[in-house]
């Protein structure tokens, strides 16, 4: 790639960045729903070694740290990100338990069996499902948790259109029987797995958004890039209330046999 083409490159992705570090969450979830997601694990009593993959500004590893003891690392592609989600644990004097690392999910620095827990809540499809859940494996120790939310189709047949558009966005989305599938097939056993409420769509992924969109579009008026991302994060939020009966974010939860 020419050195242009890398800097326009680098400049949208840190449009991109800032737009998403305006918000507490870059994808769908809520408190409510980690706390749930954790319920399920039986072994929280203990001094857990807990990877948060995909951390983002690390919206759900303040729950996962408000109700566990012991350390978590969250990991997180984008600096700016791992930035913001380091100030917000030392501002609660949580960096000596809270870590965070900039690194990519497909090339993680962890021991073989060194993890109790591996979170990823909306990140694990940039790698793709069944490839994360397989390759992370070997970092959790026998009995230890996996627990990852990502989008999936409720029914077995729904409309063209978001069909296809969710064929060109992430291809790997799939009916929950056949997560569920791919999750017993790579070494789990599948504990848990539940449909994340519409809140955490609209509540606490959308309508942040939308009062940040006209921040952002006042502060880079004129600029092409930044006006055809909200346009995009808007379509996607219209598509979502058109056709939310057929998809949504899943929770699953698998213990290492
Ligand atoms: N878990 C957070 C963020 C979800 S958005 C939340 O639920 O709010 C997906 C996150 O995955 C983004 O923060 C993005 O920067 C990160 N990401 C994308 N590709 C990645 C990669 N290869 N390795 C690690 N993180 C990645």
């Amino acid at each position: 790639m020419s050195e242009e083409g890398k800097s326009i490159h680098e400049f949208d992705f840190k449009l991109i960045c800032e737009y998403f570090s305006s918000i507490e969450r870059q994808g769908p979830g809520s408190p409510e729903v980690t706390a749930k997601a954790l319920s399920f694990i039986d072994t929280l009593k203990k001094e857990l070694r807990i990877a948060d993959i995909g951390c983002g500004t690390g919206g759900q590893t303040m729950v996962l740290a408000n109700l566990t003891s012991g350390h978590i690392t969250g990991i997180d592609l984008f600096d700016d990100f791992i930035d913001i989600f380091r100030d917000n644990f030392r501002k609660r004097d949580l960096q000596d338990r809270v870590e965070g690392v900039v690194g990519s999910m497909d090339n993680l620095v962890f021991q073989k069996e060194e993890l109790d827990m591996i979170w990823s809540e909306g990140a694990i499809y940039n790698i793709g499902f069944e490839r994360g859940i397989n390759e992370w494996r070997k970092f959790l120790k026998t009995g230890g948790f996996i627990a990852v939310s990502e989008a999936s189709w409720f029914t077995e047949k729904r409309p063209v259109e978001i069909d296809r558009f969710w064929k060109d966005a992430y291809p790997e989305i799939d009916i929950i029987s056949n997560k569920v599938g791919q999750m017993q097939k790579a070494g789990y056993i599948p504990i848990a797995t539940f449909v994340l409420p519409e809140n955490c769509w609209t509540e606490h992924f959308y309508a942040p958004q939308a009062s940040a969109q006209d921040k952002f579009l006042k502060k880079y008026a004129g600029n092409q890039t930044a006006e055809d991302f909200v346009r995009n994060q808007r379509r996607e939020a219209e598509l979502y209330n058109k056709y939310k009966e057929y998809y949504g974010y899943v929770f699953y939860i698998g213990k290492k046999i």
